[in-house]
């Protein structure tokens, strides 16, 4: 009965649901599509910059749960809820930030797409010369990876080392970084090894313009008629997927930025002062360490019970106290980055 009612969802319905009714929804039921979404702008605006390149080449795209490129499809997959600002609103809340959520972000994870379907699109991975730049496209893909974020060897376009996860990614990330119009790739990568890669990349699509790709398949991967999970199932599986997982010790450090000293009773709790600033600081480390927000916010919460357990209070004014505690929450975020920090393949 329920599956009935839903069917006839209708796109102006969204705003008026409440979180525990969309959270009650099937994918399969949402009526999103791009046409006629804030997608379709960004769309052309990527056409246009593939077309500015002289390349004929231009994927398919279509709505699933997250951004991916499957093997072998030149086209890629676009999250639902970019098709409607109401399911950008409830990504917000449940994950803290919005993978592509502004124009200029969706605009990078598209060029980045494009780089892996125009790979698919024409096999240039099965090229010597992209193995011997990138190393090999069938490598295993890792589940998690270990960044260097001083490396020059890879661009630096999408948050969090991105090139550095697999050798696919790095040719996208280059790729991405060699599409946008007027990008000054030749000086900003001078005397990087990186350059190389850029180069190559400049080459190989000059000599691809005005061709057609090696495979015209439309084909679609959990599109989202074909998803029948739940929203709430959904946010549940991504929630646990995007928190960290190492054991922290950061007791000396929040020792030396609040105190538990009687002459100190009459200051505000750590607890308080956490949770006051808790937003601004997990936004703050999140974009200085391109790590997602929500994983910043998981790490907090234990180290505001912990500040609760130490019977902590502010000992310092309140702007030091802020700033020694991003730099906490920093050094804690990057040592999580280096015991393998998970992020979902885009
Ligand atoms: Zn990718």
């Amino acid at each position: 009965m329920r599956a009935k009612k839903l069917k006839k969802l209708r796109l102006s319905a969204l705003d008026t649901m409440t979180d525990e009714q969309l959270f009650d929804t099937r994918f399969c039921d949402l009526p999103l599509r791009v046409e006629g979404s804030p997608l379709k702008h960004r769309l052309s605006q990527l056409y246009k910059e593939l077309e500015s390149r002289g390349l004929r080449f231009k994927p398919h795209v279509w709505l699933s749960k997250e951004w991916f490129t499957p093997d072998r499809i030149p086209g890629f997959a676009i999250p639902f809820y970019l098709a409607h600002p109401r399911l950008v609103r409830l990504e917000r809340k449940q994950m803290l930030e919005v993978e592509g959520g502004t124009e200029k972000e969706c605009l990078q994870i598209m060029r980045h797409e494009t780089g892996h379907t125009i790979d698919n699109a024409f096999q240039l991975h099965s090229r010597p010369r992209y193995r011997e730049l990138f190393g090999s496209f069938a490598h295993r893909y890792p589940d998690w990876y270990k960044p260097e974020p001083h490396s020059r060897d890879y661009v630096l376009h999408l948050p969090a080392w991105y090139a550095q996860a697999h050798p696919a990614e790095d040719f996208a990330e280059t790729f991405a970084v060699w599409l946008v119009t007027g990008s000054r790739w030749k000086r900003q990568y001078e005397k990087w090894p990186a350059l190389k890669k850029l180069e190559y990349v400049d080459q190989i699509m000059k000599a691809l313009a005005g061709k057609n790709p090696l495979t015209r398949s439309r084909q679609r991967f959990e599109d989202l008629p074909e998803i029948m999970m739940t929203l709430r199932e959904h946010y549940r599986l991504k929630r646990r997927h995007y928190a960290f997982h190492w054991t922290a010790d950061y007791d000396h450090g929040l020792q030396r930025i609040f105190s538990s000293e009687p002459r100190y009773t009459q200051r505000l709790s750590a607890v308080t002062f956490l949770r006051h600033h808790r937003r601004e600081l997990c936004q703050e480390v999140a974009e200085g360490t391109g790590v997602h927000t929500y994983a910043i916010h998981q790490m907090l919460m234990p180290m505001i019970s912990r500040c609760r357990e130490l019977k902590l209070r502010l000992s310092l004014t309140e702007a030091h106290t802020k700033q020694k505690l991003l730099v906490l929450l920093t050094v804690q975020t990057m040592n999580g980055v280096r015991s393998g920090y998970h992020r979902i393949a885009i």
